[in-house]
């Protein structure tokens, strides 16, 4: 329509005029038969008032029916009067292309997260399995896949990967990653807009839906409705989805059972936080692209202060970097790197500030079903030992309280007792996983 104004002018219209008035205005819109038209100032707009033949001919012909025409000048209109009405006018074309090309699927997917560049180990081993045979068969091992866990352990990057490995195989195949929220949005503004076939369209033709963080999926009825409709008919076509969320499918009480109960016909995997060898590795791999030399002691200190999750990891090791180039450092030691960590630290230890014996007695007490008394009792049975000697730990690893003062704040024992027991946890913790494991989860209770 606006190509056919444009052409009609040009031939009626001498081109002095034609460059000046008509060129360069824009067609913001077309709603009820109004083309809402945007020229440069007031004085253009008179101009544009004696024109009403070139927009009904040319309504007449694209459209086969009158179309009248209102004019905004630059100079009224408010920037963000503009905006709203040009908004309109770029969804109106993107929804008209959706129903004219096949296929238009946004897949969402960031090609920077590969299966390539993803760490192993101990935490995510079996959830990366998972991820790899969703990958290789599609709908046809896990389905749906959903995978909990903590914030930046790396559940996101494996869904990308998952993405990015089937549509490397199968360029055509329909795939799509979109966060919950961005679900319930799309649904919301697809129903406000009346546009719900072409939502339905998009997500329920899918041969792969990753859907992220399904805890903040919205609990209002429409969406869960359709969420439910929609996970039902992937499903039954055969089509994979993988789901994520930070905690387990029963712990959602955002989603109805139906729903949460369907999430069980698949497989349920945990990613947990990295052990020391793996944020080792991940370092390795995030350092090598960086212009500066990293000795191995450093990212081994690096390792050491930062155990918490690989996007802590990673925020920690561009800190190092940023801090290293703005001294001009080329090869980074430990000395660089803890002034670079040094704020991070303080950051943290501002939430450990309330921290205080009583509390961690009473958080392990409750990870390990015991009571506070047993824990700072005289009992000695093992049950009963190891999370008093884990309490102590975390008490002199956290708080700094001396020997004696642990001893008495554990029913009046030796400091040598409390040294033991140190000492005791400390070597598990280089070797023993589950006591990293636990160690890890408790923590994570202060933070
Ligand atoms: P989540 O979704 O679980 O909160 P992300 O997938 O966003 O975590 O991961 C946070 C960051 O850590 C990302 O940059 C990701 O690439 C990186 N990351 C996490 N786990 C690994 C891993 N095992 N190997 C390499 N990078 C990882
Ligand atoms: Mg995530």
């Amino acid at each position: 329509f606006w190509t056919r104004v444009k052409e009609l002018a040009q031939k009626n219209i001498k081109s002095g005029a034609y460059e000046y008035f008509i060129d360069p205005a824009q067609l913001l819109s077309i709603e009820n038969d109004t083309a809402n038209i945007l020229v440069e100032s007031s004085f253009h707009k008179d101009y544009w008032r004696k024109q009403s033949d070139l927009i009904s001919t040319a309504g007449f012909e694209v459209f086969g029916k009158p179309i009248s025409y209102a004019l905004f000048s630059k100079d009224e209109l408010s920037s963000h009067e503009l905006e709203a009405l040009s908004d309109e006018f770029q969804e109106e074309k993107t929804s008209s292309k959706i129903s004219e090309q096949a296929t238009p699927i946004l897949t969402g997917l960031n090609g920077k997260y590969t299966f390539e560049n993803f760490v192993q180990g101990p935490g995510n081993r079996w959830t990366l399995a998972a991820a790899v045979a969703v990958a290789d068969k599609p709908g046809d091992t896990y389905n749906p896949l959903f995978i909990y866990g903590g914030a930046g352990l790396g559940k996101t990057h494996l869904m990308h990967a998952i993405g990015n490995e089937i549509l490397t195989d199968n360029p055509t195949a329909k795939v799509k990653y979109v966060s919950s929220e961005n679900f319930v949005n799309d649904y919301v503004n697809a129903t406000r807009k009346n546009q719900m076939e072409s939502f339905e369209h998009t997500y329920r033709n899918l041969d792969l839906l990753l859907l992220d963080d399904v805890q903040f999926f919205s609990d209002k009825e429409g969406t869960k409705t359709e969420f439910f409709n929609t996970f039902n008919t992937l499903y039954e076509k055969g089509a994979q989805i993988v789901l994520t969320s930070d905690r387990i499918p029963q712990e959602l009480n955002n989603l109805e059972e139906r729903l949460v109960s369907r999430f069980s016909w698949g497989l349920t995997t945990d990613i947990t936080a990295p052990d020391y060898e793996t944020r080792m590795a991940i370092l390795l791999i995030k350092s090598e692209a960086s212009n500066l030399d990293f000795p191995s002691e450093t990212l081994s200190y690096i390792a050491g202060q930062i155990d918490s999750n690989v996007r802590e990891l990673e925020g920690a090791l561009n800190r190092v970097e940023f801090v290293a180039n703005a001294n001009n450092v080329t090869r980074v030691d430990i000395e660089t790197a803890s002034q670079a960590l040094r704020s991070l630290k303080s950051q943290a230890n501002q939430s450990l500030s309330n921290l205080t014996v009583k509390r961690i007695q009473d958080e392990v007490a409750k990870y390990y079903h015991i009571s506070l008394s047993d824990l700072i009792g005289p009992k000695r049975p093992k049950e009963i030992a190891f999370p008093r000697q884990i309490a102590m730990y975390l008490v002199r690893e956290l708080l700094g309280t001396s020997l004696p003062a642990i001893g008495n704040a554990f029913g009046g024992r030796d400091h040598t007792t409390v040294m033991y027991a140190y000492k005791q946890i400390s070597d598990k913790m280089k070797t023993e996983i589950d006591v990293q494991k636990d160690i890890d989860n408790i923590k994570r209770k202060f933070l």
